[in-house]
């Protein structure tokens, strides 16, 4: 797995995840972890199409590293975000229409009231030098504690059944009647009898705001 001869699979890691998502920090490792983990029970490797599907219950942190290592990407279709503000990630094979949902327990370093004040205190800039040194510290701590604890210590990952999510549908354009630009048809809506876009329906066009 370590050698770089250009026939082996090319292996994303943690860094991969970090250079992505700009920083690191314990939501990244759980998304790395709960993506390394579910591969590993559905026994798939990174696919290049879209047989695996991702179900992310968050839109923090997480999902970039499931972009990452699983290869579930928003722009491929098969990230699905449904944000009930909970670290729990669902993976749907396709192949085999076998799944399994990831949830993290509560990390000790960043899962306690103190902690959650000294986030509040480092964000509103009210917090002195070391409690930024205090606050960083315990989000690497954590951060560590994600990537390298025993799954069972941090996270249940369970086989479930489920329905086959649906495929990304392909749509035709249409012209929107209003700011003449390109729109998906499923995308449009019907006002005063003109076929408009939705920013146009909503008076929200980025270009078009009063
Ligand atoms: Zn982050
Ligand atoms: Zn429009």
């Amino acid at each position: 797995m370590h050698t770089h001869h250009h026939h082996a699979p090319q292996l994303l890691t943690f860094e991969d995840c970090i250079r992505f998502h700009g920083h690191s920090c314990p939501g990244l490792a759980s998304g790395y972890r709960a993506a390394t983990a579910a591969m590993e029970a559905l026994g798939v490797t990174r696919p290049e199409d879209e047989d695996l599907v991702a179900i992310c219950e968050t839109d923090a942190c997480g999902i970039d590293a499931i972009q990452v290592i699983a290869g579930t990407t928003a722009g491929k279709g098969n990230l699905i975000i449904r944000d009930y503000g909970k670290h729990a990630f669902t993976f749907y094979n396709r192949k085999d229409g076998k799944a399994v949902r990831v949830t993290f327990h509560r990390n000790e370093a960043t899962g306690n009231s103190d902690f959650a004040a000294l986030r509040v205190k480092v964000f509103s800039g009210k917090a002195s030098e070391k409690e930024e040194e205090q606050y960083h510290g315990l989000m690497h701590k954590a951060t560590v504690d994600v990537l390298h604890a025993p799954a069972e210590k941090i996270m249940t990952l369970e086989r479930i059944t489920m329905d086959e999510p649906k495929t990304a549908r392909i749509f035709a354009s249409v012209t929107c009647e209003c700011c003449g630009e390109s729109v998906a048809d499923a995308k449009t809506r019907k006002v005063d009898g003109k076929c408009v876009c939705i920013p146009c329906a909503e008076g929200m066009h980025p270009a078009k705001r009063t």
